[in-house]
């Protein structure tokens, strides 16, 4: 091994020593901090980061200044990685620990703490530095256990443990460099944001012996309740009572009626610790955890970390940092991650719970739900009757499940991916939701569910949705509520100032109208208005309207649809308030109303009274080989104008309505699959003459606005002379993705994982938008339709609105707005505040 004495430049921390975040990393630059605030830091030396990397790489620095300077002290080495969040390998205390000192900690403080201290320095080494099987290393401390652990460390590794503090420096150094080189760590800190290449410094310190006549232990401390981010001393104090120093007693940090606490054996060290918390709180503007020893009475800082939070204790931590101005309100924005306050809106399985995992599945509503399984809707709305919750499992979801859904408390389907039908519902309804679960087997017939291991759950059987993290687990899990509180509000409309791209709701339902305003979305940027045809009275209606021969009897069911279309804008309109609401005129395939089995085919007849062979005749006829590309969204419009011409109608009369008795409406209409300027041309015309008809019957003047829904490539293509008839165009990602690559998105994710995996997407672009690719199309279509039309408003209105890296795209191509599930609209105007700070 080379030995190299010229790199192992170390310093010591001082309030005016040269320590650089970038070359020490982040926990020597910290601890210089609580030096220059005159903490009671013990010796601290920083190895920087070059050094680490040298050692890494086999190099071995001359390490003999370093332990002259710890002379006969035992010492504690930390990683200190260049951003605290990065983690970073296990910390190593009491190195220098041999049998000498071994002998001299009996003689000067008893046999019983001699032996703990060496013991768990011996356990340590021989987990963390020698990497021996921890099972071999677990005893509790006594004689017996550490002459055991020292012979077994003997005959693992051939040689004594090592006695040498000099060899302990070099093998404890080198066994972090090498840790924090590791596939898994590097993995997990990249998952954080680290850049490939991410430094790792060292801190060795001087150990705070917690032993001595006087009051001695070590604890942590912080002034805020970790979960919920209130105002809480907490924290934990593990000494020995000076009345009673033969047996370690736990004594707690605050009065705690169990048991003594260190508030009351020492109140001014208390008092001293929280002013040591105040004083970090103040000068290094965090919440900082202080971990400290007591050394015979004195009270030595060893160590601040960023105290540990939830996302929602986050919230109230930046609020409140800002509020006492120790931070400005931008920062305050940008201390929260968007992604995590999707958390605060759902109630969560609680992370610091036992879970019994049985399945795992692509996570694709956030929230968690535990309930009895059911395995059809029909069970799912019996159980909700029942006022019994219940969790609705399919192999996938159509449709047709849509009310099992609206009854079931999550949702789990063994297939799909992100933009699935149970994906999108339920994002939509606020459902937990797992999707793409493959490896759970389903019998619907048996009502079984089984897991890859040989499990067994039967209907009725509790589990738990954790659509956050993608886990289904068995039984019912501890739940964290939902934190819709000041602090999240105040934060908001923060952002909602800095903001420079709008925010809109996908809202079909009132119920989804009224999530979104309670969320602050500045309108809904789709409502897809097919989802109002499922209901039961509706369905049926529907159902007599695709069966009509003729275009009177089509006409005859389609007035009785007006009326109940009519009344869904109201609604949307009263609850709206004169925002902005942009409703999409009817978009999938007809045969999606039509039941599948021969059961409900026969029951269809029967309600229909015409005879089940006519009934399968005309599904089959009406059933494609490709529905996605076949006839649906506006070729339904030109094909068969009377459908948009009823919901034309019923918009329009709906605003005429709305505006009497609140603020004037101003529709938006939306027309969605187009690909060619001749559709728009076509609908246009026919949309124009019934608001003329409405102006007329009514006598009442209202404005309405008509756009296009970009979701083929070739709308995007064609954007400019699309523009010329549209005052907005609206990138639906979902279809337009499925188009540009040709993926379908109810079956991708079957092998999305792999693809992903594979690295031939770096993510699944249902999820976040292909920039390269569909990004380029929006790219394209909007330049263009600007081009022609300088004021058409540009928006996105598929998944990806909700995605913060699509956010940040859509907002450099210039965007009015994006529109997202009203549970992601939270998430959506943080993100939009981040890009724009
Ligand atoms: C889209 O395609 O992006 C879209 C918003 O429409 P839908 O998801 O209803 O097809
Ligand atoms: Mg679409």
């Amino acid at each position: 091994m080379q030995k190299h004495s010229d790199f192992t430049q170390y310093t010591e921390v001082t309030p005016s020593a040269a320590i650089d975040p970038a070359r020490h990393g982040w926990r020597a630059k910290c601890l210089q901090r609580l030096i220059r605030l005159d903490l009671p830091v013990p010796k601290t030396v920083a190895l920087p980061c070059d050094t680490v990397r040298a050692i890494a790489a086999g190099q071995m620095p001359d390490i003999g200044g370093i332990a002259a300077r710890f002379d006969g002290v035992l010492v504690s080495i930390r990683p200190s990685p260049g951003n605290p969040d990065w983690g970073g390998p296990n910390t190593v205390l009491n190195v220098g620990m041999n049998g000498d000192k071994h002998a001299q900690l009996a003689r000067d403080h008893g046999q019983a703490f001699a032996d703990a201290t060496y013991l768990g320095f011996v356990q340590s080494y021989a987990i963390h530095v020698a990497r021996l099987d921890p099972d071999m290393f677990t005893a509790e401390p006594s004689a017996e256990a550490l002459a055991a652990a020292l012979a077994a460390y003997e005959a693992e590794m051939d040689e004594e443990f090592p006695q040498s503090p000099a060899q302990q420096f070099t093998e404890v150094m080198r066994s972090m460099a090498r840790a924090w080189e590791g596939t898994t760590a590097r993995l997990l800190r990249e998952a954080k944001g680290a850049p490939a290449d991410a430094p790792l410094g060292l801190v060795v310190q001087e150990m705070a012996q917690a032993f001595g006549p006087g009051l001695s232990g070590r604890g942590t401390i912080q002034l805020i309740e970790p979960v919920t981010g209130a105002p809480q001393v907490t924290g934990r104090f593990r000494g020995l009572k000076p009345a009673n120093r033969k047996a370690e007693e736990t004594l707690y940090l605050v009065k705690d009626k169990r048991g003594h606490s260190l508030e009351e054996a020492a109140p001014e060290v208390f008092a001293a610790l929280q002013e040591h918390c105040q004083i970090c709180r103040r000068k290094l503007r965090e919440e900082m955890q202080i971990e400290f020893a007591l050394e015979n009475g004195a009270l030595k800082v060893i160590d601040a970390v960023r105290v540990q939070r939830s996302a929602r204790a986050s919230v109230r931590i930046a609020v409140t940092l800002a509020k006492n101005k120790i931070i400005n309100r931008e920062e305050a924005i940008l201390r929260v991650e968007p992604r995590a306050i999707s958390e605060l809106l759902h109630y969560q399985v609680d992370p610091r719970a036992p879970r019994d995992r049985i399945a795992r599945g692509i996570a694709a509503s956030p929230g968690g739900a535990s309930g009895r399984l059911v395995f059809t809707s029909a069970d799912a709305q019996a159980s909700a009757a029942r006022d019994e919750r219940c969790i609705l499992v399919r192999r996938e979801t159509s449709p047709e499940d849509i009310r099992g859904m609206h009854a079931a408390v999550a949702v789990l389907t063994e297939r799909g991916g992100v933009t699935s039908h149970a994906a999108v519902i339920a994002r939509g309804l606020g459902l937990p939701c797992i999707v793409g679960a493959s490896e759970i087997d389903i019998n619907q017939r048996d009502k079984v569910l089984k897991t890859k291991d040989g499990r067994s759950f039967r209907e009725g059987d509790v589990i738990t949705v954790d659509g956050t993290t993608g886990d289904v687990l068995a039984g019912q899990a501890e739940m964290l509520e939902p934190a819709l509180d000041e602090w999240f509000t105040t934060l908001l409309h923060w952002a909602d100032n800095v903001r420079d791209i709008g925010v809109r709701a996908n809202a079909d339902t009132p119920d989804d109208a009224r999530t979104a305003r309670m969320f602050e979305a500045e309108g809904i940027g789709l409502c897809r208005t097919e989802h109002m045809f499922f209901d039961e009275d509706r369905l049926t209606v529907m159902r007599e309207m695709i069966f009509a021969d003729t275009a009177k009897d089509r006409k005859v069911a389609l007035d009785l649809l007006l009326p109940m279309q009519r009344a869904d804008f109201i609604a949307l309109f009263d609850i709206m308030a004169g925002l902005p609401v942009c409703i999409r005129l009817f978009d999938p395939p007809l045969h999606e109303f039509l039941p599948q089995d021969r059961e409900g085919m026969r029951e269809l007849a029967e309600a229909l009274d015409r005879p089940l062979s006519e009934v399968m005749r005309r599904v089959e006829a009406l059933s494609e080989f490709n529905p996605m590309l076949g006839l649906r969204g506006v070729r339904i419009g030109v094909t068969v104008p009377e459908i948009y011409e009823m919901q034309a109608r019923a918009i329009f009369e709906a605003t005429v309505e709305a505006s009497k008795r609140g603020a004037a409406v101003v529709p938006e209409v939306m027309i969605p699959l187009v690909s060619a300027k001749r559709e728009v041309e076509l609908v246009k015309m026919r949309v124009d003459a019934v608001a003329a008809a409405v102006r007329t019957a009514t006598a009442a003047d209202f404005d309405y606005r008509l756009g296009v829904m970009v979701e083929t490539p070739r709308a995007a293509l064609r954007a400019g002379e699309i523009a010329q008839h549209a005052a907005f165009l609206s990138f639906g990602t979902n279809d337009l993705t499925q188009m540009t690559y040709g993926l379908s998105r109810d079956d991708a994710g079957r092998f999305m994982s792999d693809y992903v995996q594979q690295g031939v997407y770096p993510e699944d672009p249902f999820h976040v938008l292909d920039e390269d690719g569909v990004g380029e199309l929006l790219l394209m279509g909007s330049a263009r339709g600007r081009e022609i039309r300088q004021d058409v408003t540009l928006s996105v209105c598929g998944e990806h609105g909700g995605n913060p890296a699509s956010i940040a795209f859509c907002r450099r191509l210039g965007f009015d707005y994006v529109s997202c599930s009203p549970f992601r609209v939270p998430v959506a105007r943080l993100a939009a505040a981040h890009f724009a700070l």
